[in-house]
């Protein structure tokens, strides 16, 4: 099914092919589709199956995982899982610096 007309704004719709970013990392080049009035991209869902091929061969899928809240004395531990740790290269032992971005999210810098 080919979209001609944009479901936001209604605006014209042109197929592109655009750079997918994906964990800060290109995955290539995909065809999109763009409403020329306000941008929004869109990847046809036959082209985001293929995103995912992509993204699977370079181990990038399926790296969101849950984790439960735990304590460590007065502070609370959060676990990450192996497949995080390794796509960062976390190791143990090594200096992270922790701050939250706003109130539903926190980052771990690594140095
Ligand atoms: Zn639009």
């Amino acid at each position: 099914m080919e979209r001609t007309a944009c479901e936001e704004c209604g605006g014209k719709i042109v197929r592109r092919k655009v750079d997918y970013i994906y964990l800060g990392e290109n995955l290539g080049k995909f065809e999109c589709d763009i409403c020329t009035s306000c941008h929004e991209q869109v990847f046809p869902e036959k082209v985001f199956n293929k995103i995912e091929n992509v993204a699977k061969e370079k181990g990038l899928w399926g790296l969101s995982a849950k984790s439960k809240v735990g304590q460590v004395g007065n502070s609370v531990a959060v676990t990450i899982s192996k497949k995080i740790a390794d796509f960062v290269n976390l190791k143990k032992g090594q200096e992270v610096n922790i701050y939250p971005q706003d109130k539903r999210k926190i980052v771990i810098e690594l140095k």
